[in-house]
């Protein structure tokens, strides 16, 4: 899960992690209004969407730039109002780009240089790491590539914490020495507490900023959390914005359906992950592309499964369906039923391949080869996948 950099801000304010102050609008009068609090002027209007890279984006009206630097309130009102509404492409987004509906309108602080600062965890080497460089505001995967020596890495011990010798590490070798290193520490410190609390998978700040009265500021953050924890953050459930996100994601996660949309044509059902990702694999292995991977679950109820045909079927670029499933805690007599249900409930209207096996399974084949309808019947997994590329190459 993620969330807005206004969100962002009030977790950082939470756990005393220094930021300028700022303020969310909905509308170009609020932005107004917003800018008028703050003192009217030297602030900053950014667009907020769950992608970076917004200062060098351009909206799909031909307005450039996600983040602009204003100076009266009129001008954050006309600003806002040119963001909200439209449409933001940044190298992030993908060329569909994302609809602003809400601006951040903050103190714009006088940068004298960036710095780049991550705590994420790190595969490699299993356990919480600091990422850290002097190229900050930039493209981070860009330096990595290009100027891997720049990229400061610093691993935390899982049950001590991020030590304060390590801060004082980082910190100079960013280069920052006397008052800024003791902000530093402070600033570091307070991140690493954030991030442990409330069950960061990623925080990351770029840029985080000297100002030029030498104050060591977050001005950009993108968070990701665990997902698995999120059943006891429930402030942070809380930030959850919807309208960002995959509806086709959302949709499954409202029936404890693990889906995850993809670009081919052949949709499939199937329990068990393991079981998806094979199956997957063997449409591509017979010719054919998966239009998602969706797992119900060891015990998928009709409903789950009319629920997923439905999601499904949501997908325009979906021409055929297979449904493989294995039948270990389910009866395959239920599932028969559940899709019989589903096909009809929809009104399918393009190729359903099934393969069914396991607990039940001839009753099950009886269910559908009973039910009229146009349901093709597969023995295993690579008949089952023939079968589906087969029927959408035909139609
Ligand atoms: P991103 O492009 O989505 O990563 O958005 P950022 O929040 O990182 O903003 C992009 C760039 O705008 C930053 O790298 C800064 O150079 C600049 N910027 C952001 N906030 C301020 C600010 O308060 N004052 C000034 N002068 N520049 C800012
Ligand atoms: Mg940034």
């Amino acid at each position: 899960m993620n969330i807005h950099e206004y969100q962002a801000k009030e977790l950082f304010e939470k756990f005393g992690v220094a930021t300028p102050k700022g303020k969310v609008a909905s509308t170009a009068a609020e932005a107004g209004a917003a800018a008028r609090e703050l003192g009217g002027e030297g602030l900053v209007v950014k667009a907020q969407i769950h992608a970076g890279g917004r200062g060098k984006g351009t909206f799909k009206n031909g307005f450039k730039g996600g983040v602009h630097v204003i100076n009266t309130a009129a001008e954050a009102e006309d600003i806002a109002g040119k963001m909200l509404g439209q449409t933001l492409v940044t190298h992030q987004t993908g060329p569909d780009g994302k609809l602003v509906s809400k601006v951040l309108v903050a103190k714009s602080v006088d940068i004298a240089k960036e710095y780049y600062f991550a705590i994420l965890l790190d595969r490699a080497n299993s356990r919480h790491s600091i990422i850290a460089s002097t190229e900050g505001g930039v493209n981070i995967e860009e330096v990595a590539e290009k100027t891997p020596e720049k990229i400061i890495k610093e691993g935390i011990h899982p049950t001590l914490g991020l030590q304060a010798y390590q801060c004082r590490k980082v910190a100079a070798a960013l280069g920052l020495r006397g008052a800024l290193m003791n902000q530093a520490v402070k600033l570091f410190t307070a991140l690493y507490n954030l991030f442990i609390k409330v069950d960061c998978s990623m925080v990351e700040v770029n840029p985080l900023a000297i100002t030029t009265d030498n104050q060591l500021v977050a001005l950009d953050a993108k968070f990701n959390f665990d997902d698995n924890a999120l059943y006891r953050q429930k402030d942070v459930v809380a930030m959850r914005d919807k309208t960002e996100e995959d509806p086709r994601e959302v949709a499954a996660s409202e029936y404890n359906l693990n889906y995850i949309g993809l670009d081919g044509n052949i949709a499939c059902l199937v329990n068990g992950a393991g079981l998806a990702m094979a199956t997957m694999d063997i449409i591509k292995f017979s010719g054919g592309d998966p239009a998602n991977f969706l797992d119900v679950g060891g015990g998928a109820s009709k409903e789950q499964v009319t629920a997923a045909f439905k999601i499904i079927l949501g997908d325009p670029n979906v021409k055929g369906i297979l449904v493989n499933i294995f039948g270990g805690i389910m009866d395959c007599n239920i599932i028969a039923t559940g899709i019989i249900a589903a096909a009809q409930e929809t009104s399918l209207s393009i190729p359903l391949v099934v393969r069914l096996e396991g607990n039940n399974v001839v009753a099950g084949k009886k269910t559908l080869a009973d039910s009229g309808l146009a349901i093709t019947s597969a023995d295993d997994l690579a008949d089952a996948a023939k079968k589906i590329v087969a029927a959408v190459a035909a139609a």
